[in-house]
């Protein structure tokens, strides 16, 4: 590193003494006139703010393996054409605007940029002010900073016996009941033999070593080519578990992580790992072969506490239920009420029993407690009726509690409504003669307390609602709007992202909520000369928070939802290779509007096509209406930001978006046709 340092300061002062060199040949003075009388002193301009990074920041953690980006801009393209960042020779886009992917090691991380400043002295006389053209030249400057990249999980030596740290930990104290299973994983010395112990409960449970895993890097694997490097792959991960039996119990207890090398007869046979070097000596195994490392758990747990189980109470009305703590959603918008029964808990999360076969997970914060004793509702399901009219059809289901639920939408025409807690005593099912978009509906009851009911349509969903009145749980099937191949009398709400969050910030410094706004009302402009009604949930730069958007498009009976957006990328991730326009959406029944407008997207910007995602966003999970989020183009590429401050280019991404739009209703029209 010193060395690097040092052979980057001769490179620059060889630069100055050419440049000045250089320089020395044109120099004259010039004259300027009035501006009487100050002292004479040589005067520096421009010293500090003639290039700004915009990110990463100065310090920042960034979270990258290899390589990562470095944006921001310089106050004269005209004499920084390119600038050198880390020996990189890097582009200035004309704005000013540049854009680097660099190599990068974990640690703390240095950026040398050098790049050109204007600095130049000027000498007033009594009469006179001389501008010194000698020094008014651009002069190399440089500006460092650092910033912060993880250590990635490294392989352990194998002369070394440790337990680095514990895997997939639980997320904080946990209460396990029996029949539950306790999972744990460590990384430490590869090839030794590791146990782990329960206080109290059991001892030396074996665990085993797995083969070599990679380590897993979201960003670069939705956004970026999916790959992990061959570096990544971890040894020396040791994986265990324990089924509770019944009858023990144990308070506030912990795990006892051990490892240990292995007998001198046994290591024979794992004489090489995989470089060829002997194990055997490398572990010196001989002379410590008594040794044993050994790790308390991070968390701790309780078995068969007596403060289990109970039911809660959700306390608000978009609580979601999920398949671990922080983990993927299993149902989404619990309404207030719903009533589940505790069992466990981890961290701030509660373990709920929906049926013998259904564990979830709830957050406490989400739910209230009831006193023990308490059991959650159990209903029989006797009679279910649809009842239709001009906009919706509803299906009506009598519990005699709150029960949580779940919607799967199973394709365009199919869905599935699971009641937790209710049992079938289904001899009826009524249906509306007058509605003509079910076509069938079957119960089942897939297994003890679990109801299930299947509802085939005649056309493609357009969207649907989920609610209790009283105890009575209606599933509400939108229909699509009249007249619905032309965009006339179409109620669509355009969400321009971000307000006082500004989002992602381009190289010069222009903001997504600026951009997002921009082409947001463009958008406006061109769906209400097609007759359309729109409603903006900003129409300036307002703040709104986000979850109160998807309630503004719900409160306005939305038959369309549009969230502009442009994009940034993960730290670690190439822009130069990862770019251009993409859409989003989450509900199967707004798959074909993304689809289309995707198509007419990259047809009208011209951008690389960033692809179609499915994509776990706040404002596309209403289950209302079709809503997408479009990310038309890059804030931190230069070119793209460039694009998106010129109205030609807002222009152009409207007409693709209203034509994406038009193409979706006509496709609707006639695939729905009957
Ligand atoms: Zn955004």
């Amino acid at each position: 590193m010193k060395n690097i340092l040092r052979n980057r300061l001769l490179t620059i002062l060889i630069l100055v003494l050419i440049s000045s060199t250089t320089q020395a040949e044109d120099s004259s003075k010039i004259i300027i006139p009035d501006n009487i009388g100050v002292e004479l002193k040589p005067v520096s301009f421009f010293a500090e703010n003639d290039i700004e990074i915009i990110y990463p920041k100065d310090s920042q953690l960034v979270r990258a393996i290899d390589s990562t980006f470095i944006l921001g801009n310089v106050k004269y393209p005209n004499v920084n054409q390119y600038i050198i960042i880390n020996d990189v020779k890097v582009k200035v886009h004309e704005d000013g605007g540049f854009l680097a992917y660099l190599p990068v090691v974990s640690g703390m991380f240095t950026f040398l940029i050098e790049y050109n400043s204007f600095d130049f002295y000027y000498v007033q006389t009594r009469s006179h002010v001389y501008i010194n053209k000698e020094d008014k030249k651009p002069g190399l400057k440089f500006r460092n900073f650092t910033v912060q990249i993880p250590e990635p999980l490294t392989p352990i030596p194998y002369d070394s016996l440790v337990i680095v740290k514990e895997i997939n930990r639980p997320s904080g104290y946990l209460n396990l009941n029996s029949g539950d299973r306790i999972q744990v994983s460590f990384q430490g010395t590869p090839n030794c033999i590791a146990t782990f112990s329960i206080q109290g409960i059991a001892d030396s449970i074996a665990m085993a070593e797995t083969s070599p895993c990679p380590q897993p890097y979201w960003g670069e694997s939705v956004f970026g080519v999916g790959a992990v490097p061959d570096s990544l792959l971890l040894r020396g991960i040791y994986t265990g578990y324990y089924d509770i039996p019944l009858g023990v119990q144990a308070d506030s207890i912990q795990l006892i992580y051990m490892l240990k090398y292995r007998p001198i007869d046994s290591l024979r046979e794992h004489l090489l790992d995989s470089t060829g070097t002997s194990v055997l000596s490398m572990h010196k195994a001989d002379e410590r072969k008594d040794d044993t490392a050994t790790m308390k758990s991070s968390y701790k747990l309780s078995i068969n506490s007596n403060e289990f189980p109970f039911t809660v109470r959700f306390k608000d009305s978009v609580q979601t239920i999920r398949h671990g703590a922080r983990k993927g959603y299993f149902s989404i918008f619990q309404p207030e009420g719903v009533e589940a029964f505790v069992t466990g808990s981890e961290g701030d999360w509660y373990i709920a029993e929906l049926t013998k076969n259904h564990k979830a997970f709830i957050n406490k914060h989400s739910v209230e407690k009831l006193p023990q004793g308490i059991l959650p509702p159990h209903s029989y399901l006797t009679v279910i009726r649809t009842k239709g009219s001009d906009d919706n059809v509803k299906i009506e289901f009598p519990l005699s509690g709150k029960h949580p639920f779940k919607i799967i939408q199973e394709d365009k025409r199919t869905l599935k409504v699971q009641l937790f807690g209710v049992t079938t005593d289904t001899d009826w099912i009524r249906y509306d003669f007058s509605d003509k978009l079910i076509d069938i509906a079957t119960w089942s009851q897939p297994s003890e307390k679990l109801y299930e009911l299947k509802i085939k349509l005649t056309k493609d969903l357009w969207g649907y609602d989920s609610y209790y009145e009283g105890n009575t749980f209606y599933l509400k099937l939108n229909k699509a709007p009249s007249n619905v191949k032309k965009l006339k009398n179409k109620i669509i709400v355009i969400d321009p992202g971000h307000s006082s969050d500004k989002g992602s910030v381009g190289p010069t410094g222009y903001t997504e909520a600026e951009a997002n706004l921009g082409i947001s009302l463009e958008l406006r402009k061109q769906l209400e000369s097609k007759g359309a009604t729109v409603l903006m949930t900003r129409d300036d730069n307002s703040n709104v928070d986000l979850y109160d958007r998807p309630s503004i498009a719900k409160a306005a009976n939305a038959d369309l939802f549009i969230s502009m957006h442009n994009n940034a990328l993960p730290d670690g991730v190439n822009p130069f290779t990862h770019n251009g326009s993409s859409t989003y959406y989450y509900h199967p029944h707004s798959i074909n509007l993304a689809k289309n407008i995707q198509a007419e997207l990259t047809k009208a910007t011209k951008l690389s096509d960033y692809g179609l995602y499915h994509g776990n966003l706040a404002v596309n999970r209403p289950t209302q209406y079709p809503a997408v989020l479009i990310e038309s183009a890059f804030m931190i590429i230069p070119e793209q930001e460039a694009l998106l401050k010129t109205k030609k280019f807002r222009k152009k991404v409207a007409k693709g978006i209203v034509k994406g739009i038009e193409n979706f209703l006509k496709e609707y029209e006639k695939s729905n046709r009957k």
